[in-house]
Parts: C-alpha cells; sequence; structure tokens
C-alpha cells in the first residue's frame, strides 16, 4: 500500500528531524549539559539520514513495508514529543535556577546585594585586587538613630527609608561598585580600584546625598536621616594573602571601627580607619 507507506515515512523523516532541530536549539540555548543536547541532536540526525538512505538505496517501496513504517512512525513521534516535553522542563528549571540565583543574591526588601552575595563579591575583588595590583576599599554605612524612625513613625516607614536610602545610593555608584545589606540598617560598600581618599570622597557624596534627600511618608510628612560611614583600604603591595576570607573579616572589623568612630565624633560622618 504505496500511499499509506509514503505518508508515514515522509512524516516519520519530518518528525525525526524536527526532533533533531529541538535537541539543536537545546544545545545552542540551554547553559548546562550543552554537549549532551548536541549528542542528542547529532544522533537523530543520524537515525533520520540512515531512514532517508534506507529509501534510496534499498529500493524503498518493496523492502520496507507498510508496517514498518508505521513502526517508524511510532518511533519518530515518540523522540518528537519527547524532546519537546524535556526541552519544557529544562527551560522551566533553567528560569527557576535563575529566578532562586537573583533571590539568594538580592536582600528582598531595598533591592541591594544580600550579605553572602556582598561577602562573595568582595572575595573576588580581594583577588582582582591583588592581580591587579590596585587598592580596594570596603565601607561600613550606617544609620544615625534609626531606632527612632522606628519609634516615633513606625516599622513600616523605617522599611521605607531603607528603600529610600538604597535608591539614592545605588544611583551615585558606579556598576562595579557592590552596595549590599549586610545587617538591619547597616550597608557595606566594596569600591574597586579605589584608594582611602577617592573612597572618603565617594562616601562624602553619599552622605550629603542622603542629609539632603527628602524622604516623604504616607502621611505626606517629610523627615530627613543621616549617615555614619567608616572606609577601610586595602594595598595589595602592602599586604599579600592567600585567605581572601580573612582578610574579608579583617576589613570589615576595620571598616566597622572607623563607622563607630565616626558615630562618636557626632554622627553624619565619614571616618577612616588607620
Ligand atoms: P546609631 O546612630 O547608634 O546607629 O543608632 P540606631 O538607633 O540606628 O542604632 P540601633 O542599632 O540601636 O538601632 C537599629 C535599629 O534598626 C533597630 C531596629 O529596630 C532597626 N531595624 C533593623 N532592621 C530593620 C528593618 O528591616 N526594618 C526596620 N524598619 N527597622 C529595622
Ligand atoms: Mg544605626
Ligand atoms: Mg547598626
Amino acid at each position: 500500500m504505496p500511499d499509506l507507506f509514503t505518508f508515514f515515512y515522509g512524516a516519520s523523516l519530518l518528525l525525526q528531524i524536527l526532533a533533531a532541530v529541538v535537541a539543536l536549539d537545546l544545545y545552542v540555548h540551554s547553559s548546562q549539559y550543552r554537549w549532551g543536547w548536541l549528542l542528542l541532536a547529532l544522533g537523530l540526525v543520524a537515525l533520520t539520514f540512515r531512514r532517508a538512505l534506507m529509501l534510496w538505496t534499498l529500493d524503498g517501496h518493496q523492502s520496507v513495508t507498510g508496517v514498518e513504517a508505521l513502526i517508524f512512525f511510532m518511533i519518530a513521534s515518540a523522540h518528537f514529543l519527547g524532546i519537546v516535553l524535556i526541552r519544557n522542563v529544562v527551560i522551566s528549571l533553567e528560569l527557576a535556577n535563575r529566578e532562586l540565583k537573583r533571590i539568594s543574591q538580592t536582600d528582598s526588601l531595598t533591592g541591594a546585594f544580600s550579605r553572602a552575595e556582598t561577602f562573595n563579591r568582595a572575595r573576588l575583588e580581594i583577588s582582582r585586587s591583588q592581580r591587579h595590583h590596585v587598592p580596594l576599599s570596603f565601607v561600613i554605612v550606617d544609620i544615625d538613630h534609626f531606632k527612632r524612625v522606628n519609634d516615633d513613625y513606625g516599622h513600616d516607614v523605617g522599611d521605607l527609608v531603607l528603600q529610600g536610602l538604597v535608591k539614592t545610593c545605588q544611583v551615585q555608584l558606579r556598576k562595579i561598585d557592590t552596595l549590599g545589606r549586610v545587617g538591619g540598617e547597616e550597608f557595606m560598600l566594596v569600591l574597586p580600584e579605589t584608594d582611602e581618599d577617592q573612597a572618603h570622597e565617594v562616601c562624602d557624596r553619599l552622605r550629603t546625598a542622603i542629609e539632603s534627600k527628602e524622604f516623604f511618608l504616607p502621611s505626606d510628612e517629610m523627615i530627613h536621616i543621616t549617615i555614619s560611614l567608616g572606609i577601610a583600604t586595602y594595598h595589595p603591595q602592602q599586604v599579600r594573602v592567600d585567605d581572601e576570607s580573612a582578610l574579608v573579616h579583617v576589613l570589615c572589623q576595620h571598616a566597622d571601627a572607623a563607622m563607630y568612630q565616626a558615630k562618636k565624633a557626632g554622627r553624619n560622618q565619614v571616618a577612616i580607619w588607620h
């Protein structure tokens, strides 16, 4: 029955080619298991080739029966449907992974980097600073008398202030700088290729931007806040280390100590750790 044979065989070849195209699409767009998808695509292309060759070289109509064509159709359909389902699973897993990564790297209230991501970036910047022999500054930022904001206006207003502070700081910083929330109302900046004087300039810019910012409350009231900042700078030519985590820890302690000096000196100030 040549008509049925032609239909099933042609449809099977088409499905097999489509399955190979989907596998190739996975190879091109997937970020994981890429060589696996490529091998799968090559295998499917080879299968299609073999089936097509059979048609021409084995005197097709006599040697490939309608039943065999039907079986091939079922195999090709299973290949096609199977790989389409796998592709859907891979895409949804990759989207979920990307979202999980974003959530783990971001502080959900303010949109600043999370504590863990800030420390990751700090360690990477220490390595980069050692490789390129450039200074690196760490800054601890703490809101002055923030408890009063919560006590006087409520926790929700406190949250709005934290969000406003992050937005104001973000527009003042470079793309390569990291602004992370490392505690309740405590933030950390990692400023690559920045020495003490440059860090002081950046911090003073942030300090005045926050000091002059008008925080509007839902009740239409307006409040001001101030911040205290402490700087600790790493010069790779003075100290070289293998343990980046330990150095990050020490630099944070120094920046924190400087920030407390700024508090002691009257708040709304910038201090450098010496
Ligand atoms: P200082 O100038 O010495 O830093 O005074 P302070 O009042 O800012 O310091 P303290 O550490 O006593 O208070 C920090 C406050 O930050 C206490 C806590 O209720 C508040 N806080 C911490 N996390 C959050 C948050 O996520 N949202 C809000 N609204 N408040 C927070
Ligand atoms: Mg505070
Ligand atoms: Mg604090």
